[in-house]
């Protein structure tokens, strides 16, 4: 009784095994204490937990995205269990800002006048929106009025910034003169929305955002550009080009400029905001700035991986979004031989060429070539191993095709190796199969 009044858990196993028994079809199960003590075991493993990622999407929304470099995890643990000097000035001794700790690199790095980091992109754009758009009309191409995954989508966005859509252009051609008649209607902004995660082709067009800047900052109507995937590297050696690079984004023209810290930038979840003075100003004054606010762990970690990128090459090697995106087709097949290496025999495994994706709203058209490590088993189905390495310990999420699992080693560091290896031996076990 006293374990009862202690911890809920053990009262939550045993409702739930109750419940489970009075649904199943099978009826009560054979032995109620093992069953309890697993639900309690259950409860007790944090549901948030790594993953080794075999799918080969570097920037898998699903499984958190970009994996952080060394630095920025030390500089997160560096001001986790202590004090620090968030929002203090230590020389002054008075109160400073924590907006601060990011925005002369910011600056450096993106030639902006001025730079705010926020909870995340999303975030970062309803502040815009809010901060520029005073309640009146932003105008936004038909051709930008996209969704980008878990019901973020622009329109909806803009109605909860308070400020109203007004549509321009078509969905496959926008041209400036749209942009011009919208500025006469007196419009209070003007909105470029990056297309992120996917291609228009055929019978297309969009003015460039220098173009839509000029016209704005001739009207004196803030232009904000939406960028998402905050691209700073030159991936151009992997073969991915065309997505805007920041700085280019900037020296455009655009008074904000809003990307993710998280996408191909590398670094933990944020919103960066870069851009002009007045504007960013006008964000960083907004009540709203507060409800968005970064966190001392996040700032701690973005600050550690812009640092990287104004080591040059480092950035390259140290950020492991950039090293996977950037690895040699040769490579891969030298890591995929040695992952085969690390199954177990009772795993039938053939080396086979494919392609990893970049994921994260980013190249949504770019097939990276890797090899991969196809695998079958004498007894268990693809789907049937693929679930007992999710739901092993360590957990390892790969993908299914062909009738094979098919593991990808561009999303896998040679450290995760021995953890691979022990998912695989794990799963493909005899015995304890799944009907
Ligand atoms: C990803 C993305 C966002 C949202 O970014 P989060 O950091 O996930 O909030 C916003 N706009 C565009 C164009 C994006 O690609």
């Amino acid at each position: 009784m006293d374990a009862l009044q202690r911890d809920p858990r053990v009262l939550a196993a045993i409702r739930e095994t109750i419940a489970a028994a009075r649904r199943s079809r099978a009826g009560p199960p054979p032995n109620w204490a093992s069953e309890v003590a697993e639900r309690y075991r259950r409860a007790s493993d944090p549901s948030l937990r790594p993953v080794l990622n075999a799918t080969g999407v570097v920037l898998h929304t699903n499984l958190g995205r970009a994996p952080l470099a060394r630095q920025a995890v030390d500089a997160m643990v560096a001001v986790a269990a202590g004090y620090s000097s968030l929002e203090f000035d230590l020389p002054s001794g008075s109160r400073g800002r924590r907006s601060e700790h990011a925005r002369a690199i910011l600056r450096r790095l993106t030639g902006a006048e001025d730079a705010l980091v926020v909870n995340n992109a999303a975030g970062a754009l309803v502040l815009a929106l809010d901060a520029l758009g005073q309640g009146g009309e932003i105008a936004v191409s038909r051709g930008e009025l996209i969704e980008i995954g878990g019901s973020f989508r622009i329109p909806d966005i803009l109605a909860r910034s308070g400020a109203r859509l007004h549509e321009i252009g078509t969905t496959n051609r926008t041209h400036l003169d749209d942009y011009a008649r919208a500025l006469r209607h007196g419009v209070r902004a003007l909105l470029i929305v990056h297309r992120s995660n996917f291609a228009q082709r055929g019978f297309v067009a969009t003015p460039e955002p220098r173009a839509i800047a000029e016209l704005a900052r001739a009207a004196g109507v803030p232009c904000i550009h939406d960028l998402g995937s905050g691209l700073l590297a030159d991936l151009s050696p992997a073969g991915l080009t065309g997505e805007p690079r920041i700085p280019d984004a900037v020296a455009a023209g655009a008074d904000i400029v809003i990307f993710s810290g998280d996408k191909l930038l590398g670094g933990p979840q944020a919103g960066c905001m870069v851009g002009a003075s007045a504007a960013i100003g006008r964000c960083r004054e907004s009540p709203f700035a507060r409800a968005v606010r970064a966190d001392k762990l996040t700032l701690a970690a973005l600050g550690a991986t812009l640092r990287l990128y104004e080591g040059g090459a480092d950035a390259l090697r140290e950020i492991p979004v950039l090293a996977m995106l950037l690895a040699a087709p040769a490579e891969l097949e030298l890591r995929a031989r040695e992952l085969a290496g690390c199954c177990p025999r009772s795993l039938r495994t053939e080396l086979v060429p494919g392609s990893s994706a970049v994921g994260g709203g980013a190249f949504p058209d770019a097939q990276l070539p890797t090899t991969l490590v196809a695998l079958s088993h004498e007894t268990l189905g693809a789907e049937a191993l693929a679930l007992r390495l999710r739901t092993g310990d360590p957990a390892m999420v790969a993908r299914v095709g062909g009738g094979r699992v098919l593991l990808d080693p561009r999303t896998l560091a040679l450290e995760d190796f021995p953890a691979a290896a022990a998912a695989l031996a794990a799963a493909a076990e005899p015995g304890d199969l799944p009907q």
